[in-house]
Order: C-alpha cells, then sequence, then structure tokens
C-alpha cells in the first residue's frame, strides 16, 4: 500500500502491447505515481502478440462466465479510450459466431447473451445461409449474432494508447528489452543493456517472452507461434457485406475480412500451433506446406474462398494450462505484478486487463475478483516445460489437418 503524501510510487511496465500499454495508461493517470515503459521493439509494432490488423471484439463468453465482468468493464473502458484518441480503435461490424446447436461453447455463448444487456439473435442454418452467404453451415449448426462485436485494430490500438500515457507524463523506452529482474532494497532492480534502475513496483507483461523473464512459470504457461493466413475469394464481390465470424470446438476457427472487402484472415486453435522454446530464435517465416493447415476451412467453411492464401505471418501468444489469464504476484518478488497466458483471447479484455494491472501494482488488489482465475481447472498438461510441448487443447481443438 502506498501512502498519499509520500514521494511518487516509481513503477515499471515491462512489455508494451496489448496488455502493457494499457497498464502504462491507466498508471500514468494517477497522480502519484511516476511510470517508465519499457519495451524491446516499439509500440505497436508486428511481431509479438498484437500484429495482424485485426482482433474480434465480442460480447458474449463462450467459455467461463465469470469472465462476464472482465467484458463488461473492457467496453466501458474501450468507450473511454476510443474518445481520449478520438480514434476508431474497434471498427462496428458485428461478429457472428457459429456452432453445432449441441456445442457446449455454442450453448455458454447463447446463455452470456441472454443474462447480458447487449442485443443478439439467434439464427437458424436458414438464416445463417441466406444473411451470410459466403459461409456454409450444416443443418445441425446454430449461429448467435453480437451487433455490437467489432472488430479491433490492434496495433493502432497499442501505439494511441502508449501515445496517450505519455501524454500524462508516462516515460517510455523504446527499443530497450528488460534482461533482468531482482530484488533491490525492498523494490526491483530492471536491468537493460543501457543500464539499471531501481522502482518500488514492477509491472511484467511481455507476452511470448514472459516465461524468458520469469522462468519459474513454465510450469503453468507456455507459448506457440500462431500463424494467421490472408485469402482472397474466387470471384470478384464474393467478400462483400462478409462479417467476421468464430466457429466453435471441435471446428475452431476464424475468419476477419479486411476492410477492402478483398481478403479474409483465417486462424487456427491451439493444436495447430507450433510450440515455442525460445521466442527469440522461433523461425518467423511460415513455410508454404503451412497453407495446407488452412485447408479444411476453404473446402468446409468458406468454399468461396481461393485454395491457398496470398500471404502468412507468425505471431507470439502465451497460453495457461487452464487458458485463464495468469494475473497475480510473482512467486518469489511480491512487488512484482504478473500479466500473462492470454490464451488467444486477451485482446478485448485488454482495457479492462490495464485497469487490473494498475490496481495490483498501486493498491494490491483489483475492483474485480480474479479468484475465478485460481481456480480454473487445467485443460491441458505440459509435457515438456523447456520445449513447451503440451498434449491436446479440447477448448479450442481445430480440425487437425494432415501436415
Ligand atoms: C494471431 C492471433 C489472433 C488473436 N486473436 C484474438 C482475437 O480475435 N481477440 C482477442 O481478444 N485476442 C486475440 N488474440 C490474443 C491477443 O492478441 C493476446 O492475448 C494479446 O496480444 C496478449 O497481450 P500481451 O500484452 O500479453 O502480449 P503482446 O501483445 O505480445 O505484448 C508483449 C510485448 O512485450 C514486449 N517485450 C517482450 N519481452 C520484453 C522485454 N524483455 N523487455 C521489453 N519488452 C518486452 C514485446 O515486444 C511485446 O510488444 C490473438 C492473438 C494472436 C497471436
Amino acid at each position: 500500500m502506498h501512502l498519499l503524501g509520500a514521494s511518487p510510487l516509481r513503477v515499471a511496465v515491462i512489455g508494451l502491447g496489448a496488455v502493457g500499454s494499457q497498464v502504462l495508461w491507466q498508471l500514468s493517470r494517477l497522480p502519484d505515481v511516476d511510470v517508465h515503459g519499457f519495451e524491446s521493439s516499439y509500440p505497436g509494432h508486428p511481431e509479438a502478440g498484437s500484429g495482424g490488423e485485426s482482433r474480434l471484439y465480442r460480447n458474449f463468453e463462450m467459455d467461463d462466465p465469470a469472465y462476464e465482468p472482465v467484458i463488461e468493464r473492457a467496453d466501458t473502458v474501450w468507450r473511454e479510450l476510443e474518445s481520449a484518441t478520438a480514434r476508431r480503435l474497434r471498427c462496428p461490424t458485428g461478429v457472428l459466431l457459429i456452432g453445432d446447436g449441441e456445442s457446449p461453447q455454442l450453448q455458454r455463448a447463447v446463455r452470456s447473451a441472454q443474462r447480458s444487456s447487449k442485443p443478439s439473435r439467434i439464427l437458424s442454418p436458414q438464416e445463417v445461409r441466406s444473411s451470410h452467404p459466403q459461409l456454409s453451415v450444416a443443418d445441425t449448426d446454430v449461429g448467435l449474432w453480437d451487433p455490437q462485436g467489432a472488430v479491433i485494430r490492434p496495433e493502432l490500438t497499442v501505439s494511441s494508447t502508449v501515445d496517450l500515457a505519455v501524454d500524462n507524463g508516462a516515460v517510455v523506452h523504446e527499443f530497450t528489452r528488460v534482461t533482468h529482474v531482482d530484488e533491490d532494497r525492498g523494490g526491483v532492480r530492471v536491468d537493460t543493456a543501457e543500464g539499471s534502475r531501481s522502482f518500488d513496483r514492477v509491472v511484467v507483461a511481455c507476452g511470448g517472452w514472459t516465461t524468458k523473464l520469469r522462468p519459474d512459470l513454465r510450469d503453468t504457461v507456455v507459448v506457440r507461434r500462431l500463424t494467421s493466413a490472408w485469402f482472397h475469394a474466387k470471384d470478384d464481390g464474393h467478400l462483400r457485406g462478409m462479417v467476421p465470424f468464430m466457429r466453435t470446438a471441435p471446428s475452431y476457427c476464424y475468419g476477419i475480412p479486411a476492410g477492402n472487402d478483398s481478403t479474409v484472415k483465417l486462424g487456427l486453435g491451439f493444436n495447430e500451433h507450433h510450440p515455442v522454446a525460445d521466442p527469440d530464435t522461433v523461425p518467423r517465416i511460415p513455410s508454404p506446406q503451412e497453407a495446407d493447415r488452412f485447408a479444411w476451412i476453404v473446402d468446409d467453411v468458406l468454399p468461396g474462398l481461393q485454395r491457398r492464401p496470398i500471404r502468412m505471418s507468425t505471431y507470439l501468444e502465451s497460453y495457461t494450462t487452464s487458458m485463464h489469464d495468469y494475473i497475480g504476484f510473482d512467486r518469489t518478488l511480491p512487488q512484482i505484478v504478473l500479466l500473462t497466458g492470454f490464451s488467444g483471447h486477451g485482446f478485448k479484455a485488454s482495457p479492462a486487463l490495464g485497469e487490473i494491472g494498475a490496481q495490483l501494482a498501486t493498491r494490491g488488489e483489483s475492483d474485480i475478483d480474479l479468484g475465478f482465475l485460481r481456480d480454473a481447472a487445467p485443460v491441458f498438461d505440459i509435457v515438456d516445460p523447456a520445449t513447451g510441448e503440451a498434449t491436446h487443447n479440447h477448448i479450442v481443438s481445430s480440425r487437425p489437418s494432415d501436415t
């Protein structure tokens, strides 16, 4: 607990990606906090977990209803952020969730929509076919239309949020990788190639690099290299009016049309991504064979697409064994707050996560009760902490390719 009237609390935020940028902004708004941000590249760079031009913002929770207050709070803080930046950070497209009517994820999302104050609509397979002709759906499928769902502009969100923090007085150290953190007379010493600085509190939000800085997390957190692939349609005009969608497991996938109706970006689930032993040596250029992993989506979900992508790019994401965020204090240095393991769903909640991170760093507790994160049961096991090899993860299982 920081005493009012004392000298400002010195806080470092390490990693200015989706979550660290939001923590930095929230801390920069507090009167008695002197905040520094460290980023090994620049805010809004495309190489970590926030690249690829788009992220889905969905209002309804398809896995754990305990996340609902986080999403609700995130929506409020997104609005504040959009107003403060005067930028359109979420494009209001709506988002369609599709799944077999018996799919537990689809059913949980429907119940989440029923509890929510946001509008929603359940669509029969015939209604999906007539409103969304790009999508092939089975007679057993059901659609859940989330009209206030949106497409996030991730890189712009990160860079604009850091700009706001700098306007508030935050100091940002770009191209400054933190190499080590250690105890220092009750505080924390932050080492970089340029030298060391001491802080009262440190927030570590390094995404896929977090386990490099705090290796003891490797028993709970693994890193994956995700590939996104952009496809043209077979015919001009085919993608006109297409909305972003997500399919539930066991055919988990999602598609986000680019704003110009020219391409759609496709993504797969955890089991189709490569385990990462060291985020700094991971191959960054996908092999042409990786395109085959998307073939079943073209065959079964979006038959109007060309069979092979025009572009593929890779990104890094951290996953906890429960697929629930890892938010809390470091096991050996409790002055350090850790925010990681966002398991493929961190961006939509990032403004709320930023607020939570700032509250933990300054007050030691957050307004939203996070007990559900700690209590969540594992959905996969880590086979080898050194390589990140893990067992099958049924929560976001896609149809496997043969490659
Ligand atoms: C392809 C893909 C699709 C996704 N789709 C969605 C979606 O549709 N909706 C959704 O809500 N979420 C989605 N996610 C998840 C979401 O993007 C991530 O959960 C989120 O980006 C994680 O944020 P982060 O801050 O933990 O990590 P990042 O955004 O990766 O940020 C970490 C930052 O830390 C920096 N850094 C690392 N180590 C150091 C160091 N030692 N010193 C200084 N800086 C350091 C990195 O350069 C980076 O900028 C997706 C993720 C991926 C990869």
